[in-house]
């Protein structure tokens, strides 16, 4: 079916083609005809992404006398973030009218400024439910002349406490009206409200109600609960090209988190209620422009957030309401595109995802936890990526070209590649250094098979009757072999027959200790100071140093991402 099929007028059809609108989504196609026919109360469901906001802002627009200066459309939403999405959707829906006058009302920001616009003549009023009582209990704004409501995530405008709110509004406006509500689900409250204030209303029900995008993998994970930070770093480490949504239970732990992961070097930013509307905004910014690629969350300040193009929602905890997981993960895949819902839980919660499975009628795939390996292969990929397609700034260049000319004309381009890659390398390894393996043991009977079991590939030591430890000490801090040797020799009164093969590089270095007296080096040479430099040692993790550049194994299944 095609838009200019729906019974829209012409300069709205055009604005349409200018979004690059080229066919309607199924609500729009159900609801479009039906609004802009304009006769009949209307309930939509459909979950989020589908396409609502033009499924009523269209017909809206259709409706409104936009030489006439008085309010004749409102839009009620939940939250500030969407109240600016729809007004700016409209907006464009808009373009075509004459001087078409949207005002969006929502609480946090100067209801001063907000009054001299409604004054100005507002066409259409979008408002979240407390800001819009506000006013009208201060009668800056009358309801008299409205002719259509609608009101955006009924659902979960009820979750949020809004209902009494939401019934002085309506109590306020005119008997002869038409109301649009639309919602992603249809829980009683809903129904309640379409009951008192609906009369006879059409009502249209996208794809299974509660149901979430089909193109949404959805995956779980397990750990025990003190390692859930830690599986959320290797997940975030293992999607370098993550743009995604982290979602918490608490605005506290929201907090918590992502000043954890910003400490630690994340690009990431907070969202939730305890941040001031500034801080809000600044986070919403920097998250649509990218910026930051991932946001952690709270289900209520996420809600109705219109992000296109978000790869991944990771599922901190779940939500107190099981039913909530559907709002989050509908965040991503959104507009045709495909997404992953990732749930971290730890072994006493699996049975929620049994609930989340029925909720959402899909199976959700076990994994596990992705281990060093896994992650360094990724990282390294991605970053061939990102080298291939950095564009040359040649001007920029020129400045330094003699520098590192004479610094690397010695030596080969195949010896610069492996040169290159393992500095990189290198930061990972010993970024992962005695990692090990974070899936939690799953009881008996679970249907976990397959992967977990080859678990710490990365970190079993292969050394045979050598233990080989990692010290954060090399070159750069003067360390060479013979100062190796001298140092653990003096330190733990291991004779230096007993120290093998030691590789030295620029940050930290390797050495051999024979197995029998291996245990007095971490008994004895833990930690220390060397040339002022604190230094620690550890048996080392890795196999061997991969000397000869980054190799993927041969065999190994390529993985799918
Ligand atoms: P919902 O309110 O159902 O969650 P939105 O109205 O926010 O969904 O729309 C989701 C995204 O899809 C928006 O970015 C919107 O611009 C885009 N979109 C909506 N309708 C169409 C369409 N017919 N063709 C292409 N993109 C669309
Ligand atoms: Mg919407």
């Amino acid at each position: 079916m095609e838009f200019k099929e729906l019974g829209l007028p012409k300069d709205i059809l055009k604005a349409v083609v200018d979004l690059g609108f080229s066919t309607p989504s199924e609500i729009q196609e159900k609801a479009i005809p039906v609004l802009a026919a304009g006769k009949q109360d209307f309930i939509g469901l459909a979950q989020t992404g589908t396409g609502k906001t033009a499924a009523f802002g269209l017909p809206l627009i259709q409706h409104i006398e936009f030489e006439k200066p008085e309010t004749q459309g409102l839009v009620i939403c939940p939250t500030r973030e969407l109240c600016m999405q729809i007004t700016k959707d409209l907006a464009a829906f808009a373009i075509y009218q004459a001087n078409p006058n949207i005002v969006p009302v929502y609480g946090g920001a100067s209801i001063s400024d907000q009054i001299r616009l409604i004054k100005k003549g507002a066409h259409i009023v979008v408002a979240t439910p407390g800001r819009l009582l506000d006013l009208l209990n201060r009668k800056a704004i009358r309801l008299k002349t409205v002719q259509r409501i609608v009101l955006d995530e009924a659902d979960e405008m009820l979750n949020m406490g809004f209902k009494e709110d939401i019934d002085a509004i309506l109590d306020q406006t005119p008997e002869k009206k038409r109301v649009w509500l639309f919602s992603a689900t249809m829980p009683g409250a809903v129904r309640r409200i379409a009951n008192n204030y609906m009369k006879e209303p059409v009502e249209i029900t996208v794809g299974r109600k509660n149901s979430v995008a089909i193109n949404i993998e959805h995956r779980y994970y397990m750990m025990k609960e003190r390692d859930r930070y830690h599986a959320l770093k290797r997940l975030l480490d293992y999607y370098p090209d993550i743009f995604g949504l982290i979602f918490c239970r608490t605005r506290r732990e929201t907090g918590l988190i992502a000043d954890k992961l910003e400490k630690e070097g994340y690009d990431v930013v907070a969202l939730h209620g305890d941040l001031s509307q500034a801080q809000r905004d600044a986070a919403m910014k920097k998250f649509r422009e990218r910026t930051v690629k991932v946001l952690v969350a709270t289900d209520v300040a996420a809600r109705g957030l219109d992000v296109n193009d978000i790869s991944h929602v990771i599922h901190y905890n779940l939500p107190d309401e099981i039913e909530n997981y559907t709002h989050r993960s509908g965040r991503t895949a959104r507009a045709g595109k495909t997404g992953k819902s990732l749930i971290l839980v730890n072994t006493r919660e699996v049975n929620r995802i049994r609930q989340v499975e029925k909720l959402i009628e899909t199976p959700i795939e076990y994994k596990p936890i992705p281990n060093a390996e896994d992650i360094c292969e990724k990282q390294m990929y991605a970053l061939m990526d990102r080298v291939v397609k950095t564009p040359i700034d040649n001007e920029a260049i020129d400045r330094y070209w003699p520098v590192f000319y004479e610094k690397l004309k010695e030596l080969h381009a195949e010896e610069i590649i492996l040169k290159f890659i393992s500095t990189e390398l290198n930061a990972f390894l010993d970024y992962y250094k005695g990692s090990g393996d974070l899936n939690a043991a799953q009881e008996k009977g679970s249907r976990v098979k397959g992967r977990e079991k080859e678990r710490g590939r990365f970190n079993r030591n292969l050394s045979g009757t050598k233990t080989r430890f990692f010290i954060n000490l090399g070159e750069n801090q003067h360390m060479n072999k013979g100062a190796l040797v001298r140092m653990v020799c003096s330190e733990t009164g291991i004779e230096s027959y007993h120290v093998g093969r030691i590789d030295i590089h620029a940050r930290y270095s390797f050495f051999e200790i024979d197995g029998e007296v291996a245990p007095k080096v971490l008994s004895k040479l833990e930690r220390g100071v060397y040339e002022g430099k604190s230094f620690s040692v550890s048996a080392s993790q890795e196999k061997e140093y991969p000397e000869r550049g980054y190799k993927r194994k041969p065999g190994k299944k390529k993985k799918h991402y």
